[in-house]
């Protein structure tokens, strides 16, 4: 019989240690295997359902010294929630081994998020002695592929994209060798054994394959054609981003007329060329996530108008996968790089289905074999008072849980409409899933329902509830109501963008929220959004809001800014319309009668159109062609200063309180009629903004007696408005949380929904 290396100078222990939180496909158990070797311990290590489970023997301090290593020296990517650790008798063995993951058990552990390439691998790939030069899948524990190929956990080869590549000697060595950087890396290839890219025409022929392709799209994309690339979590759209006319043709195709463009560049250097970046912005950039990151633009950047119009931010984001370094390395210029789908619609990650949807936008295809099972979009990230603020959470952060609170039944959340991302709360973990989109649109619909099915199989989760918007039309609230066995519960749209921030910083409230955004659905059936609220996870109460105003044509009044500017001009002067410029060849006549009669314009507290009332007084912005359009317009105009706030004033009504918006508008009305430049008037109205939105806050303190005030909703994005409110509230000695990890927007709601629907399980059982 052999002992273990250190039988024999003392009392020998054993420990079975039990780890939870992102620990399978982050290159832990190599990193476990030669940490115990390091300490001469013998043992096992193997993934599980529920994360890495590990035996160690040896001496007692050693075991206690390895513990501590255990969280110490963890690898980058690694989160450790949870750890226990237990006595074991002792066995006969020789050594440290890693063991074939046990398929038994609850399945709780977390998939790390798909990983940039990382600096190691870069290098090999450009050192022509290495065997993977210039491989486009080249990866390793630390980078690479993972949510997006995974079918199912513990995370191993047969349970991703990977089962249908046969490793090839080389890269089984690596990968069974415990000193290898590649040990234990399910993605493990090269182009002897893995998969690999080939160039198709836009008729879906294909032209060439391997190195060829790549200088093939190359050359399509400096004679300014469209290339749609095969990415890490979904197909992109590739154009050169300094050719208009290139751009201005992907627009068309795309039917995206403004909304801005991101751009990929190869490196840090490159990407100081195009924006004014802090240091911050270059770790965010240079990060395993590799998002989108806004920063301010730099004149004379070089990239084409048409990449973001009238905008003085540019979104930036450097390559992240080995075939974007290679395409980028290659090409020698910035890149548009946007979405691979039609206008709003999910982004494609198949071969066939982005041959048949981008066929019309694309003038060729760079495809490979390798399947991607998880769609994924690229995250966008914004610096804002000092912090980075996640706004479209998608690639690179998804499926990264977020401990929220105390153990607790499981709930699925369904979210809103417009911006749509699910959350399943699971334990102390919420999984917020990734951007879906508008899900009006048929294919964002099913991209919905598969993402559901994907949480629920990969987690093993059976929820006792599902909750929904209090929206009853919502396509998500008739999902639930329609397809489930389950219980259901309705969430006030506000109450849950106020709960998503509390849980994000695991505080319980109740807190004072100020939550504005474009559309929420209230308790009287009309449209909120710009409210003052005091709630928890149990109960929310409305203290106060916006005057409601009225939409001339309801939804119609939300893509042309001009009509709810009539609208609340019309409730501001009582019907004695000033002559502004904005009116000037519009409809005015048939949408007054429709005003005063009454007929379709239904009032409500939104500050989205508040913003787009006043673009359209303003003359900025009269239509728009994607959300929030006038709203950013607007906002830059003020050039990131705050004026001199306009006359406002509280009134009540009923139980609440209201913010008089009718006064400003006045001033406004009156200003713009004498001449003042736009400027001015977005720099005056941000001032009475924070002004008021701090008076409200003081309101409500007295009221109730609270200092917690949560900022949320997605007008925050709006960085002088979020900035100067923060400021102002500080100045008044509030504690003010905000969401960093969750979007201001629609995206985050479903994580406030799921512990709303918690807190209303446990209440029923403690009844
Ligand atoms: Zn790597
Ligand atoms: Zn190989």
């Amino acid at each position: 019989m052999r002992l273990g290396p250190k039988a024999g100078a003392g009392a020998i222990a054993r420990q079975k240690i039990a780890i939870g939180g992102v620990v399978q496909g982050v290159g832990f158990r190599p990193f476990v295997y030669n940490l115990a070797r390091r300490h001469g311990l013998t043992g096992m290590v193997a993934n599980t359902p529920a994360g890495v489970e590990i035996e160690v023997q040896g001496a007692p301090e050693v075991l206690a010294a390895f513990a501590l290593a255990l969280r110490d020296e963890a690898p980058p990517q690694a989160e450790i929630f949870t750890l226990t650790s237990s006595p074991l008798a002792s066995a006969p063995e020789a050594d440290f081994q890693i063991h074939h993951s046990q398929l038994i058990g609850p399945a709780t552990t977390m998939i790390a998020p798909d990983l940039s390439l990382c600096r190691e691998c870069l290098r090999e790939m450009l050192d022509p002695a290495d065997r993977r030069y210039l491989y486009p899948f080249i990866n390793c524990t630390n980078c690479g592929p993972r949510y997006s190929i995974v079918t199912a956990i513990p995370y191993d080869r047969p349970a991703t994209a990977m089962r249908h590549f046969v490793m090839c000697a080389d890269c089984r060595r690596e990968y069974e060798d415990p000193g290898d950087r590649r040990f234990h890396a399910q993605p493990v290839a090269c182009s002897v054994c893995g998969p690999k890219v080939s160039l198709l025409e836009a008729l879906g022929k294909e032209i060439a394959v391997a190195q060829a392709a790549i200088s093939g799209g190359v050359e399509l994309l400096r004679g300014g054609k469209i290339l749609a690339i095969k990415g890490l979590a979904g197909f992109q759209l590739a154009v050169a981003a300094d050719n208009e006319a290139a751009v201005t043709r992907l627009r068309q195709r795309k039917s995206r007329e403004e909304k801005p463009f991101a751009v990929m560049v190869a490196d840090l250097a490159a990407a100081r060329e195009l924006g004014f970046l802090a240091e911050e912005d270059e770790a965010l950039l240079v990060s395993p996530s590799a998002p989108i990151v806004l920063v301010p633009s730099r004149p004379g950047n070089g990239l084409a108008r048409a990449v973001a119009p009238d905008s003085g931010q540019v979104g930036v984001m450097l390559a992240y996968t080995p075939l974007h370094h290679l395409l980028l390395r290659e090409f020698g210029g910035a890149l548009v790089m946007t979405s691979g789908n039609l206008s709003e619609e999910p982004i494609c990650i198949t071969n066939p289905e982005a041959l048949a949807r981008l066929a019309g936008i694309a003038d060729g295809f760079l495809l490979h074999d390798r399947d991607i099972y998880v769609r994924g979009d690229d995250s966008v990230v914004m610096r804002m008072a000092g912090r980075a603020r996640i706004l479209r959470r998608s690639r690179g952060y998804v499926p990264r849980p977020m401990l929220v609170a105390p153990d607790g039944p499981s709930v699925l959340a369904v979210g809103g409409e417009l911006k749509n991302a699910i959350c399943l709360l699971q334990g102390e973990r919420a999984f917020l899933g990734q951007h879906l989109g508008d899900l009006k649109s048929l294919p964002a619909y099913d991209f919905f329902r598969e993402n559901i099915a994907h949480l629920l199989k990969i987690f093993a989760a059976e929820p006792q509830l599902v909750v929904h918007d209090l929206h009853p039309a919502y396509l998500s609230t008739r999902w639930a109501r329609e397809s489930q066995e389950l219980p259901t519960l309705a969430v006030q749209h506000h109450h849950a963008h106020l709960a998503a921030v509390l849980a994000e910083h695991r505080a319980v409230g109740p807190a004072i929220g100020i939550i504005l955004d474009g559309t929420g659905y209230g308790w009287d059936q009309t449209i909120w959004g710009g409210e003052i609220l005091i709630g928890d996870y149990r109960q929310c109460r409305r203290l106060g809001s916006f005057e409601p105003l009225p939409l001339p044509g309801g939804d119609a009044a939300i893509k042309a800014p001009w009509r709810t500017g009539l609208g609340y001009l019309h409730a501001a002067f009582a019907g004695q319309l000033p002559e502004l410029a904005f009116l000037r060849d519009r409809p005015v006549g048939p949408v007054v009668e429709m005003l005063e009669r009454q007929l379709n314009c239904p009032k409500s507290s939104s500050c989205g159109r508040l913003f787009d009332a006043v673009a359209a007084l303003c003359g900025l912005r009269s239509e728009i062609t994607y959300e929030a359009q006038a709203a950013i317009a607007l906002m830059e105009a003020a050039g990131g200063r705050l004026g001199e706030p306009y006359n406002w004033e509280f009134y009540a009504e009923g139980p609440i309180f209201r913010l008089a918006l009718r006064p400003m508008i006045r001033q406004i009305a009156e200003e713009v009629g004498a001449g003042v430049a736009p400027a001015q008037v977005s720099q005056r109205l941000h001032g009475t903004l924070v002004a008021m939105l701090a008076g409200a806050a003081e309101r409500a303190r007295v009221a109730s007696g609270l200092n917690l005030v949560i900022l949320s909703g997605g007008v925050f994005n709006n960085y002088l408005l979020f900035e100067g409110l923060l400021a102002a509230l500080s100045r008044r000695g509030f504690e003010v949380l905000s969401p960093e990890q969750l979007p201001f927007g629609d995206g985050g709601i479903a994580m406030g929904q799921s512990l709303i629907g918690r807190q209303y399980l446990l209440d029923q059982v403690a009844v």
